[in-house]
């Protein structure tokens, strides 16, 4: 997506440990006319998907999931990372290590929301050796809801998620691919090697 990567070469920054920071549009202050071509774009991509409910992780997944939520006229539920939980016994809960704070989170979804009745689009901000992703799909499954694709804002195409989402089977797609962060420079994934 051009726009999102000229944002991306315009205001992320790129710090050690393989992190791109692009808090002036995404993860701290958020850009609603971004998020809305966000969301059109994943509508574009998921409308024939079959999906009746959007699953993200708050917090930065929420804005590009509302979004896609508005696009494609679907609800958007997001694992919540609360430490103590009053209602534990009505929770999908599991736990999610979180490559950039390098913690690991308890993630849980309320049963009143997710069910086998529901098809389910995840949809995150970034993907980097897929925990998060790993971890809504284990709520999913214990939910007995199946997962009808998965889509993601940045995809670090250099770290490992990529790879075993797609050995499960389930459609990914990701809205800009960053193929390396090396001498503090943004390269992306080329249209050449994405065809291939
Ligand atoms: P994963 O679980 O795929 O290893 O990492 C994805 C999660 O970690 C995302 O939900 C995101 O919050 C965070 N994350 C991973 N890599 C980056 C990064 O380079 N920049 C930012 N801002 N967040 C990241």
């Amino acid at each position: 997506m051009k726009v999102l990567e000229d944002r991306i070469r315009e205001s992320g920054i790129v710090l050690d440990g393989d992190v791109l920071k692009v808090d002036s549009f995404l993860n701290h202050q958020i850009d609603p006319k971004l998020m809305q071509e966000i969301g059109n774009e994943f509508a574009r991509l998921f409308k024939d998907s079959g999906a009746t409910k959007i699953l993200t992780m708050e917090v930065s997944g929420i804005a590009p999931a509302v979004f896609a939520g508005l696009a494609l006229d679907l609800p958007v539920l997001f694992g919540k990372k609360n430490k103590s939980l009053t209602l534990q016994d009505n929770m999908y809960t599991t736990t999610v290590y979180s490559f950039t704070k390098q913690e690991s989170n308890e993630i849980s979804v309320s049963k009143d929301f997710l069910n086998s009745d529901d098809k389910i689009l995840l949809i995150d901000d970034f993907l980097a050796n897929g925990q998060a992703i790993a971890g809504l799909l284990s709520i999913c499954s214990s939910a007995n809801a199946p997962v009808v694709g998965i889509g993601i804002v940045i995809e670090k195409s250099f770290q490992k998620g990529r790879i075993w989402i797609e050995e499960t089977g389930i459609r990914i797609e990701s809205l800009a691919r960053v193929a390396s962060l090396k001498n503090n420079e943004v390269q992306f994934v080329e249209e050449k090697e994405l065809d291939e």
